[in-house]
């Protein structure tokens, strides 16, 4: 098996999501208490100490809340960018254990690939990821007030993408925030809404991929019938009516595979494909 994922927790009651590949297991993200990680580790049938590192998109409290408590009962190091650590009062210093990841860059861990790309968004150093192995590729981007061309570029390969759709614009009007909040998540700056998705999902999808996982609804802001529906929409009318889109739940999702394009290079995963 080249890849697979698994969304632990999804939205603003807390973010993480499981990734395998290439010998490797990661955390993106732990917005969840180390307790409730633990029992949905458990109920994947992972146990927490097998993990290898747990990553951060930014500092937020929904995607880091559980980060440190987690790390430290099992004993494997974070990493993110160096804003996050900082914005995160983890210290003034890097400390022995934190694995820097800074956008551009490429981390290795066993035969798994880690690419942080800068998204725009309003915290210290806020980063998508492009995980990799075997020949398949995953991105991951949540939290981000457009889809910039890098990102875009970056996600041109993927063979599954998670992407937020935090919101209807219309809800978000109408809807119990105070305006201050409202115009936060409707900059350059907040988040992505179930329009911008489906616009990228039209015309800016990498054409190998065939999974997309809409992750980070807002429970006020959006309905998950409308952001489905609204994804669906765009890429039937983007002609990738093979491209299937999963809801991801704020209890997470099943496992789902990644797999590859023609060229995966190992026996294994061209095996795997014939299935
Ligand atoms: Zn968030
Ligand atoms: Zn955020």
């Amino acid at each position: 098996m080249s890849l697979r994922l698994r969304v632990l927790g999804s939205g603003s009651t807390g973010n993480a999501t499981l990734v395998e590949g290439g010998g490797a297991r990661i955390l993106v993200d732990a917005g969840l208490g180390p307790r409730q990680l633990r029992e949905r580790l458990g109920s994947a049938g992972v146990d927490p100490a097998s993990v290898d590192l747990v990553l951060l998109s930014h500092e937020h409290g929904d995607h880091a809340r559980g980060a440190v408590a987690f790390a430290s009962k099992w004993g494997m190091p974070l990493g993110g960018t160096r804003g996050t650590w900082q914005a995160a009062g983890l210290g003034a210093e890097d400390l022995p254990g934190y694995e820097r990841l800074e956008p551009g860059a490429t981390h290795r861990l066993g035969k798994l690939a880690i690419r942080a790309i800068a998204v725009p968004h309003d915290a210290a150093g806020p980063v998508a990821f492009v995980i990799s192995a075997g020949g398949a590729s995953f991105g991951h981007a949540t939290d981000l007030g457009h889809l910039s061309p890098d990102l875009v570029g970056a996600f041109q390969g993927c063979h599954a993408v998670l992407l937020e759709s935090n919101f209807d614009p219309a809800m978000l009007r109408d809807g119990p925030y105070p305006w201050s909040l409202k115009e936060r998540i409707l900059g350059p700056l907040g988040h992505l809404s179930n329009g911008d998705v489906g616009r990228y999902l039209e015309q800016g999808l990498g054409a190998e991929c065939r999974r997309v996982i809409l992750a980070h609804l807002s429970q006020k802001n959006n309905h998950p019938d409308l952001a489905l529906l609204t994804a669906e929409e765009a890429l039937q009318r983007g002609g990738r009516g093979e491209t299937s889109v999963t809801l991801a739940a704020p209890g997470g999702t099943d496992w789902i595979q990644v797999r590859g394009g023609a060229e995966a290079p190992d026996a294994e995963a061209g095996q795997l494909r014939l299935f």
